[in-house]
């Protein structure tokens, strides 16, 4: 039986409530909030957040900080 409102993090396999996807990852990951390193919103519509892998690779810690 599936339970309702609970996802996975792709990174570390952990179920959890809430879940973002990483916008640094190829593909997208979903990735709980224990995985992910940062996260700022650029615009008002446009929110980025980074996982701490991708923050462990500079070009997209580059990317990241300069979006
Ligand atoms: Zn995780
Ligand atoms: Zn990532």
């Amino acid at each position: 039986m599936k339970k309702r409102g609970s996802h996975k993090c792709l990174r570390c396999g952990k179920e959890t409530a809430y879940i973002e996807p990483c916008d640094y990852c190829e593909p997208k990951r979903m990735v709980c909030a224990s995985c992910i390193k940062s996260s700022k919103t650029a615009s008002k519509i446009d929110r980025k957040v980074i996982c701490k892998d991708c923050w462990g690779r500079m070009p997209k810690r580059k990317a990241y900080k300069s979006a």
